[in-house]
């Protein structure tokens, strides 16, 4: 039964090709204010841009069919996002170009008021104009039902993340150097581009909530039942646990991360991209029959990992 239902799964992947790996760009026209860039010397700060690859690498294994937005005579579109660089002023992106399967993701950081990490939007005051092809590949990037109360996909442009600069970050990539009080970065970034994937925010998401709780069918089946959520309805409850690689570990998607320890994308939170409407590498969501296991192990795990000193 287990392989027969393995193969008609796989068979059915394939049916839904083409389907092609997101790729995620960050654009650092906005950093104005020495986050990403030396502006001494005009040099990239590669260890912290590195850090975001390594956070986009966590959604590579996500496959779907994004419409590519290219402008043609006629056609316009805007959009406007939060200056990533100052946290504050909108600014206007007029007709930019976004490749197929991809996303453009403007990054900056600044100091502000401690204990933030970051923010991140998709932007606000979206207009298209031009064909219906074109309006289309703006709104939705051609994915179908992806607004209003029964939405079941969702499609986006891309966004913003702001980073907080006042914080005494961790810029490792792996976390032999991370110790007490410091926030990790690739944690943060990896968080606040789940975002803009759409969690806690697209139709999609906002569909599948009922009472508190997010009913998303992959979601229930990897958690157990319907998964608690903050009082915003824009993250799973606070130190809800799921697995990454098999480990017990605290959701990435949970409002906060304890300074000085990793959070990466647990299986719980690769399903709730699934049932966001991502086409999630399938290896990365819980089949049925293994949940329960992982759950069992995690309950006893969870209870010699109180932890959270501040
Ligand atoms: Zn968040």
């Amino acid at each position: 039964m287990k392989s027969l239902h393995k193969v008609l799964t796989a068979a059915g992947l394939l049916l839904a090709l083409p389907a092609h790996a997101l790729t995620i760009e960050f654009d650092y026209t906005y950093d104005t204010r020495g986050f990403f860039t030396d502006l001494t010397t005009g040099t990239p700060m590669t260890e912290r841009r590195a850090l975001l690859e390594q956070a986009a690498s966590f959604y590579s294994g996500f496959t779907d069919s994004l419409t590519a937005i290219t402008p043609q005579a006629g056609d316009s579109w805007s959009v406007q996002i939060t200056h990533p660089s100052l946290g504050g002023p909108l600014i206007t992106l007029s007709n930019i170009d976004i490749a197929a399967d991809t996303l453009r993701i403007y990054v900056g950081g600044s100091n502000s008021a401690p204990g933030v990490l970051g923010f991140a939007n998709t932007g606000f005051n979206l207009t298209a104009s031009g064909s219906d092809t074109f309006i289309d590949a703006v709104t939705t990037r051609g994915q179908e039902n992806t607004t209003g109360s029964t939405a079941t996909d969702y499609g986006v442009w891309g966004g913003m993340i702001w980073f907080n600069a006042a914080n005494d970050w961790y810029f490792g990539s792996d976390t032999s150097g991370l110790t007490a009080g410091h926030p990790d970065f690739l944690t943060t970034a990896t968080h606040e581009l789940g975002h803009i994937l759409g969690y806690g925010e697209a139709d999609s998401w906002l569909a599948q909530i009922d009472n508190g709780y997010f009913t998303g069918a992959a979601s229930v089946a990897a958690y157990g039942s319907a998964v608690p959520l903050d009082q915003y309805g824009s993250h799973w409850a606070n130190d809800t646990m799921s697995t990454y690689q098999g480990v017990a570990q605290e959701t990435l998607m949970d409002p906060s991360t304890t300074p000085g320890t990793r959070e990466l994308p647990t299986l719980l939170d690769y399903a709730a991209f699934k049932d966001i409407g991502w086409q999630v590498n399938v290896t990365t969501v819980p089949e049925p029959d293994t949940y329960a296991l992982l759950l069992t192990g995690l309950a006893l795990i969870g209870l010699s990992a109180r932890r959270r000193t501040a």
